[in-house]
């Protein structure tokens, strides 16, 4: 499998390659060539099959050679051995025809492990295999760069920075990622929000001199191996419920577009998904593109689910790439545009192809604790603030179709929100049961990428 950037001026690279990698050299991001497609009969098969043989499945297309199937199918069970659940991603019955995808039962306690703890066995046995050392940086609304704490520290090959914004992540994601001892995992605490990282964050990447020197690479959620691991529970939770040979429909609590870009190309791989959708909190960037075709940033307004306080969502312009018939160019031209004014207008058959796709949905603060306290009262259902926003947003696009809706967190995760929302505080689980009294260690870093740079040079090891 061959992966084209998005802008159409970085080379083709393997899997293996756009894996280290994350984001082109172009400013692009990697997408594969084309998607594989799974016969029904292929889809069907699933059904009888644990989560770790689905995911094989699923992701041997896309990886390619760059791993045997022996190697894989390990990878893939030390990823997931973590895992509280058997299940893995178990689904809950919410009503009769509303479920709940619950993505929580990583180490962390958030989706993100499900792609992390899978990205951190991928990287170990390539680099191993190169005998390479690589720098990753990273930039998270706070469970991104818990998830890569754990999956990363300890590795011989790899040193982690993590840029998180100051002040505004959850004590328990500050604490998951200032808290681990191993010295090759740095947190960085940054004045500024989320954006303010990951603009740093793709300016790094552009200054082609650091990013060789420190061998450079991504695991956000631009990254192609990550997108490729979330694909896996869309089929596992569809087929469990009766795909394919009924549709479904799913919402996604969405941020950097990547959980629910993951759900696109399972429906391009022959998933029959009826409706993807695209549940936002108050920074609703992305339901006022579907209502208007106009993507225009305004500042990031901090809210009670604060992993999807993001304006400028990177893993949207993979879509953009496919609506605009993967014209490199045309991308160019649109987030050049973003960039420098702030905002840009898809096209109308663009806005079409869109629509035809997505539906969309935002939750104010207020609606989101209603919900929480709502499932709690009503079913003693926990829901931490991300997936109240999905439920939510789901309740008023339910039809005769089932709908998933995608718990992203665990409430442990987020116990003030929760508190004040419904008057419980829900426990940590008991392996992180200590994390208040554990030690933190973390570096406060201005907007400032040289001085940046210098850091992370200083803190390699
Ligand atoms: C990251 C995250 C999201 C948003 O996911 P995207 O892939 O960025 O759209 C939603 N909820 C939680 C709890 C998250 O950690």
């Amino acid at each position: 499998m061959k992966y084209v950037s998005t802008r159409g001026k970085a080379p083709d690279l393997n899997f293996e390659q756009a894996m280290l990698t994350g984001l082109a050299r172009d400013g692009g991001l990697y997408v594969p060539e084309k998607y594989p497609t799974l016969s029904t009969e292929k889809i069907a098969s699933f059904s009888t099959k644990s989560y770790e043989e689905v995911a094989f499945e699923i992701m041997k297309p896309f990886v390619g050679d760059t791993f045997t199937d022996n190697e894989f199918k390990k990878i893939i069970k030390l990823a997931y051995a973590g895992f509280s659940h058997r299940a893995k991603c178990p689904i809950v019955q919410l009503s009769e025809n509303h479920f709940l995808l619950e993505l929580f039962h990583g180490p962390t306690l958030a989706f993100k492990d499900v792609a992390m703890q899978l990205i951190g066995q991928m990287f170990e046995v390539a680099l191993k295999r190169r005998g390479e050392k690589v720098t990753i940086v990273g930039a998270t609304s706070g469970d991104t760069g818990s998830a890569a704490m754990e999956a990363f520290k300890g590795l011989d090959s790899v040193n982690l920075f993590i840029m998180y914004p100051h002040g505004r992540v959850s004590e328990v994601q500050r604490r998951q990622m200032t808290t681990p001892n191993e010295s090759n995992v740095h947190a960085l605490a940054v004045d500024g929000d989320f954006d303010t990282c990951q603009a740093l964050l793709k300016d790094m990447f552009n200054d082609f001199d650091f990013r060789d020197e420190v061998k450079l690479a991504g695991v956000n959620s631009i990254n192609w191996a990550r997108v490729l691991a979330q694909v896996v529970y869309y089929f596992t939770s569809a087929v469990a419920i009766g795909a394919p040979n009924r549709k479904v429909s799913f919402t996604v609590p969405t941020g950097n577009f990547g959980d629910i870009f993951a759900g696109y190309v399972a429906k391009k791989m022959g998933l029959p998904i009826e409706r993807l959708i695209i549940a936002t909190n108050q920074n609703d960037i992305l339901h006022r593109t579907l209502k208007t075709g106009n993507h225009t940033k305004s500042g990031v307004k901090p809210s009670i689910s604060p992993s999807m306080d993001i304006q400028v969502s990177s893993n949207f312009e993979r879509l953009v790439f496919d609506l605009y018939k993967r014209d490199g160019a045309k991308v160019i031209e649109l987030f050049d545009a973003l960039k420098n004014d702030g905002s840009f207008t898809l096209s109308d058959e663009a806005i079409k192809l869109l629509n035809d796709e997505f539906d969309s949905g935002c939750c104010s603060d207020s609606e989101t604790s209603e919900a929480i306290k709502k499932y709690f009262d009503n079913m003693g259902e926990v829901l931490c603030p991300h997936s109240a926003i999905g439920v939510n947003v789901a309740e008023s696009q339910i039809s005769q179709i089932p709908m998933i809706t995608l718990a992203t967190a665990h409430p442990a995760k987020f116990p003030d929100a929760v508190a004040n929302a419904c008057g419980i505080t829900p426990d940590l689980p008991s392996h992180m049961a200590d994390l208040y009294e554990r030690n933190e260690r973390m570096t406060r870093v201005s907007g400032d990428l040289k001085a940046l740079e210098a850091i992370i040079r200083k803190g390699i090891k």
